[in-house]
């Protein structure tokens, strides 16, 4: 059945359009009440030239009610107050519901009125937080309670009847379409924030070697890459330096994996606290690391180099050996220049490592 199908609300659904709700519709409400209120107020001064005072006294009233619904919604949302909030909302869809038949009634009598429009403008204020349950309630009370009265003046002929009770088909038909898209759109942006929550969570370990929390070769690659690719640095200088702890696998054999472990990120610990923060240190594997010095010229890179080789004597259990190379990307490709800055490294070793060399 489908009218069955489309009151069925799953759980789900309510609690979704519930958390879309909670956060745009206080301010289309608002939206709403302020035009309520202009157009009241137009009436107000309109009903100063033509109309009774009874009239006016009922504008005068409805314009002091929305303006207080909408002080109320006003003040809920910035200081967020919920109850305020709703209260405001309330406040005005009232008002709006009671101005509605009040305008069928002098509709009735005048044989014109501003029905429909108070109807489409209520229908939208509330549409917006009715599920088509709801709506379907709503509405057919509507379209009972207009019938009533027009049957009570006699008027059941008139053709606004027709179009009165359209429209609460219509608005229900409406609700029922806003509130499966707004649960839909909801969904969405729910389920793009997760992916790119999850994206970011994923190039962060993918980017990162977990024993030491250090880049890993992967954003080496990247950074190299990215250097080689911007123009502006084509003639700015780099500096790598290749670190390789000294005797490693003996050391693991003597003290054990674990400790050789706590050992690795010492080191990384010393690396990253030596360089400035332009520069980028990488674990790139095993017991080697590299540092990026990006716009460094070779005579700084050394320094930086030497003053990294004393610290890991001291500060740890092991010694390191270091080459370092510096080039510019429009003199050297970045195979060449990391190839040069290995067998800098490859040379520190057969001096009988813990040393620096320059390529
Ligand atoms: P050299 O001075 O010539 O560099 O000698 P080495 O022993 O350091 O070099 P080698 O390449 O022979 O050995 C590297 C050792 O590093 C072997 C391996 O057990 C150890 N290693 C590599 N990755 C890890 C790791 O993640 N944890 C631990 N504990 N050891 C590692
Ligand atoms: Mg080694
Ligand atoms: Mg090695």
């Amino acid at each position: 059945m489908p009218l069955r199908f489309i009151l069925d609300i799953r759980r789900s659904d309510q609690i979704d359009f519930d958390l879309w709700f909670q956060s745009v519709n206080a301010g289309r409400t608002l939206t709403v009440g302020g035009f309520l209120l202009a157009f009241a107020t137009l009436w107000i001064t309109l009903t100063l030239f033509t109309t009774t005072e009874a009239s006016r006294a009922m504008h005068v009233a409805i314009a002091t009610f929305l303006s207080i619904g909408i002080a109320c919604l006003w003040h809920g949302r910035r200081r967020e107050r919920r109850t305020l909030t709703r209260s405001g909302e309330w406040l005005i869809l009232a008002v709006a519901i009671v101005w509605m038949f009040l305008s069928v009634d002098e509709a009735v009598h005048r044989s014109y009125g501003q029905v429909e429009f108070i109807i489409g403008t209520l229908a939208l204020a509330m549409l917006r937080f009715m599920t088509p349950r709801t709506a379907a309630l709503v509405f057919t009370l509507f379209a009972v309670l207009y019938l009533l009265i027009l049957w009570r003046h006699d008027q059941l002929h008139l053709t606004p009847i027709n179009s009165g009770l359209l429209f609460c088909i219509f608005a229900f038909m409406m609700s029922v379409g806003i509130y499966n898209s707004k649960v839909l759109e909801f969904r969405n942006q729910l389920l793009v924030s997760l992916l790119n929550a999850q994206n970011q969570q994923l190039t962060t370990l993918a980017l990162r070697d977990p024993l030491t929390g250090l880049p890993n070769r992967r954003y080496f690659d990247e950074f190299l890459a990215h250097y080689w690719q911007y123009e502006d640095s084509a003639d700015q200088p780099i500096t790598l330096i290749l670190l390789d702890i000294d005797h490693f696998k003996a050391f693991n054999d003597r003290f054990g994996h674990p400790a050789g472990d706590d050992c690795l990120r010492r080191v990384a610990e010393l690396l990253q606290g030596e360089l400035r923060s332009s520069a980028s240190c990488c674990r790139l594997g095993g017991e080697e690391f590299a540092a990026l010095l990006p716009g460094t010229e070779e005579e700084e890179g050394l320094v930086v180099a030497r003053r990294l080789r004393e610290r890991v004597e001291t500060d740890s259990q092991v010694t390191v050996s270091l080459g370092v190379a510096t080039t510019t990307p429009s003199r050297q490709s970045i195979e060449a220049f990391y190839v040069t800055a290995d067998q800098a490294l490859y040379a520190a070793k057969g001096r009988g490592r813990n040393k620096v060399v320059a390529a």
